[in-house]
């Protein structure tokens, strides 16, 4: 499948009165053609900055490029003036957030939002754009779409909303799809319905999507391969059945432990203890160290290189390193 995105030791910080907090510190990955990459960890891992820096989208300042690259579909859009990037996003890569309700103009039609993107980025005609909008919203499953397209986003349940802007979205059939949290603020039924029709759409359209969630339950239908983010960097990589089955950082243990199982209605989450590190001041070493039960002397001082596992499996942990001691993971693995 084809590369469409290429992010390479991406470094990205917040300047604060008091410090430099680095946000996301050398993460690198690929995003290919038809895909779904999800990106999970948990709050102020890095994994929403890592997002909206593929859509330029970071606040400059207080946020800077420290350094890496994003090449999409062969250029680099960390050097894209502010006027291309508009023509980039929502053309090229749509982007749908957590809470539609502040992403969508509470004062437009539906319509007139999904038609803004048509007849900016593709010249259509307000008439044409209407047109289009009606066949979006029904390929969305909002029922009723041609009364539906003049209602306002308050007239809309939260799931009906949450369709709506991935028709706007998908309106000039974007190359990527960035979804930040998509299904966070809806139940679970209703959350269950987005991701089946974000898949189902992916087939129709074929775009790629990066799917940005702190819940590893939701990843397991919906994507395809699995970044796992901690500390602002990526700790570990692999297809989905590489990181339910096989995985290898300690920190995706502890994500899979915390995972309620349909079978073990009664037995308490094992949450991971401690909290995350202060990325004002990051661990020199493992972000991880201070709250891995397997810590050793080295990854307090030194960062693990990503161990290659397989093609698609990569680990940064000195668990992997061959003199390292053989830990089995704990039992709450196996799943
Ligand atoms: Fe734990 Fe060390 Fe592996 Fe980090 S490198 S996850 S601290 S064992
Ligand atoms: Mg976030």
């Amino acid at each position: 499948m084809k590369k469409i995105l290429s992010v390479k030791n991406l470094s990205v910080s917040f300047e604060t009165y008091k410090a430099e907090v680095k946000a996301v510190r050398d993460v690198s990955f690929d995003l290919h053609e038809k895909e779904t990459l999800a990106i999970v960890g948990e709050s102020g891992s890095g994994k929403s900055v890592t997002a909206q820096s593929v859509m330029r989208l970071v606040p400059m300042p207080p946020g800077k490029f420290v350094g890496g690259s994003i090449i999409f579909d062969g250029e680099e859009l960390i050097d894209k003036s502010e006027k291309q990037m508009e023509s980039i996003r929502g053309k090229e890569i749509g982007m749908i957030f957590q809470d539609p309700m502040t992403s969508l103009n509470p004062t437009m039609t539906i319509g007139k939002q999904i038609a803004e993107g048509l007849i900016k980025h593709q010249n259509m005609s307000k008439k044409d754009a209407h047109a289009r909008g009606i066949e979006l919203l029904k390929q969305v499953g909002i029922p009723n779409p041609e009364k539906r397209i003049n209602q306002y986003p308050h007239e809309f349940s939260g799931g009906m909303r949450q369709r709506a802007m991935i028709a706007i979205a998908l309106a000039c059939n974007p190359k990527i799809l960035i979804a930040d949290e998509p299904t966070t603020a809806l139940d679970v039924t209703i959350q269950a319905q987005i991701l089946d029709l974000m898949k189902q759409l992916q087939e129709e359209t074929g775009t790629a999507i990066i799917l940005i969630t702190h819940d590893l339950g939701v990843v397991a239908n919906s994507a395809h391969r699995v970044a796992v983010m901690y500390g602002g960097k990526i700790v570990e990589t692999g297809s989905v059945e590489e990181i339910f089955y096989n995985p290898k950082h300690p920190y995706t243990w502890g994500l899979l432990g915390s995972m309620p199982k349909l079978d073990q209605h009664d037995e308490k989450l094992k949450a991971i203890p401690g909290s995350p590190p202060d990325l004002a001041d990051p661990p020199k070493g493992c972000p991880f160290a201070a709250r891995c039960p397997f810590a050793m002397k080295v990854c307090g001082e030194h960062m693990p290189e990503h161990y290659e596992l397989s093609d698609t499996q990569k680990t940064a942990c000195w668990l992997l390193h061959e003199g390292a001691p053989k830990v089995e993971p704990p039992e709450f693995v196996n799943v």
